[in-house]
């Protein structure tokens, strides 16, 4: 039997939709199963990761520990994926990026709406935010972009399938109008 394409994934500053929109891919999910091994990804809860042939990222660089985790997958993954519109151009976590890092954190931990115990968190553990949201491909390499929020199922199968099979990525326009 052919050896499987190892795949790992993870979510950066995202918000779990892309892993979300992957498993909307149903039962396909068992054809892709014969195809491929998963590595690290939330799917498996697989902490460390191993040398993979395809790596998916869903989520933009918000902070240290993304840096990290990005620049591990780019280590590790032949190819790497910028999944959905956080990955590729920043997406809804970089609208912090319109204003001061010091005026969100005050936004959200001491002066705004709701706040009844006020404090900016500095644990030691807490990864370090950066000044603004960064695209993964700021940081890394990336070989493929998927946009979309998230990219729909279909899409991402059309993605997967056409990958492995080798063949030139050809999707139909109804997967990739946004309107
Ligand atoms: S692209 Fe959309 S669905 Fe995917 S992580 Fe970002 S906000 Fe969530």
């Amino acid at each position: 039997m052919a050896e499987k394409i190892r795949v790992a994934t993870a979510s950066l500053a995202g918000c779990f939709g892309c892993h979300m929109s992957f498993l909307d891919i149903d039962e396909r999910i068992l054809d892709l199963v014969e195809l491929v091994e998963f590595d690290r990804t939330p799917i498996t809860d697989i902490k460390t990761i191993g040398e993979c042939d395809l790596g998916l990222i869903e989520g933009g660089v918000a902070n240290a520990e993304n840096v990290e985790v990005l620049r591990e997958f780019r280590r590790h993954c032949k190819i790497l994926v910028a999944l959905g519109a956080c990955a590729v151009n920043g997406g809804i976590p970089a609208m912090r990026n319109a204003f001061e890092l010091k005026d969100c954190l005050e936004e959200s931990y001491v002066g705004g709406v709701g706040i009844y115990n006020p404090g900016i968190p500095n644990d030691p553990e807490i990864p370090l935010l950066l000044n603004k949201v960064h695209p993964i491909h700021e940081v890394v390499k990336i070989d493929y972009f998927l946009p979309g929020c998230p990219p729909s199922a279909d899409a991402i199968w059309t993605f997967l399938t056409e990958l492995l099979a080798g063949k030139p990525i050809d999707f139909p326009y109804t997967q990739i109008h946004y309107d």
